[in-house]
């Protein structure tokens, strides 16, 4: 067995069902530029996953997604409330800055990483002159960065709050599976019918080769969205490859399922935590993701067995991502370094 890491879910390879589909694409011949019939049967299906007539693209990844979608809602003197530790502000090297020619981020805090409605008012109601960016949008990321999940109430809240000041609601849903399988609700409950207008569904992490999805609820939203695509080089010629994989994670449950073992081996991880002396939960652990504050010479002693993770919040707190591949025995081997280098 090759070693496991707990750095990203992006670290996993390919899920069995999403090669599969890819490799059956693979046949013959196919109009190019998202005119075949596998991106046409995958865009049905998420029009039935989420019991809506929604506009689907595809692009290579999140950052582009959000940039591109974002890019989508608006003008270059817009701005767009996001969490202060959303990936749009800290890790997409001012993506949607530039692909929105200029609309500024207004990062605003939160508990658990959560947006709520009184800190988007709080923001928003700041400045109303023409010489401060004209609030456009709220962005929410779910699950979100700290391992956390939105509840459907929650989501429907600040959509209310989005929509009754002219603001759109963006998902960054990197990490959407997660969050349905830990919810148990329907996709449409924490999307459109909690007022969210566009969603980046995340495939990447999910176990897909590459690729993601913009939906656009509000489909008036997603005019010219293509040309966009395409003059920021995220239109895929042989774009099947990027659609058909999303077909094998889609038939039945197997998207929450990976979702859901995800979710379980994150829980696993954190309840081994509970029993490690000088380790401490940042964050209650809602999804695949767990974040921990742990001693220095305990994160050194970790790395120096090889093992990766990131350190990017607060002070001593690792992070550790759990993916649809992630066995139970990797977690138990983190558990027993994590427990001798506590000892
Ligand atoms: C991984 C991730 C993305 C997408 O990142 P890319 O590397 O651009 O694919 C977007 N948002 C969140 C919250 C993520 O974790």
């Amino acid at each position: 067995m090759s070693t496991q890491h707990f750095a990203s879910d992006n670290y996993a390879g390919i899920c069995p069902e999403a090669m599969a589909a890819f490799a059956a694409a693979n046949a013959g011949h196919a109009p190019a530029y998202g005119e075949d019939d596998w991106t046409r049967r995958v865009s049905d299906r998420l029009r039935v996953l989420f019991d809506t007539d929604c506009d689907v693209y595809f692009v290579f990844n999140g950052t582009a997604a959000n940039s591109l979608a974002l890019a989508a809602l608006c003008q270059s003197y817009h701005s767009v409330v996001c969490h202060e530790l959303a990936h749009i502000e800290t890790d997409e090297c001012g993506g949607p800055e530039f692909f929105s020619n200029g609309s500024k981020l207004l990062p605003a805090r939160g508990e658990n990483g959560k947006l709520t409605p009184a800190a988007v008012l709080e923001v928003i109601s700041r400045r109303s002159d023409v010489h401060y960016p004209k609030p456009r949008v709220v962005t929410l990321t779910q699950s979100t960065e700290v391992g956390t999940v939105y509840q459907p109430r929650e989501i429907a809240a600040i959509s209310a709050c989005a929509h009754e000041h002219g603001l759109r609601v963006h998902m960054d849903g990197a990490r959407f599976a997660n969050a349905v399988a830990a919810l148990g609700v329907a996709p449409a409950d924490i999307t459109w019918r909690a007022g969210v207008d566009v969603l980046c569904f995340g495939g990447t992490k999910m176990g897909l080769p590459v690729g993601e999805a913009v939906v656009f609820f509000d489909r008036a939203l997603s005019e010219d969205f293509a040309y966009r695509c395409k003059q920021a080089g995220q239109l895929a010629s042989k774009m099947r490859f990027l659609s058909a994989p999303w077909l094998g994670i889609l038939e039945g449950e197997v998207w929450l399922n990976h979702a859901r073992h995800a979710n379980a081996m994150a829980r696993r991880l954190a309840a081994g935590l509970q029993q490690v002396p000088g380790a401490k939960l940042m964050f209650p652990v809602e999804a695949n993701g767990v974040f921990c504050e742990l001693p220095e010479h305990v994160l050194a002693g970790l790395r120096e067995r090889g093992w990766r993770f990131y350190t990017f919040i607060g002070a001593g707190g690792a992070r550790f991502m759990c993916g649809w591949d992630t066995l139970p025995e990797s977690v138990d081997a983190l558990l027993a370094d994590l427990r001798v280098l506590s000892a």
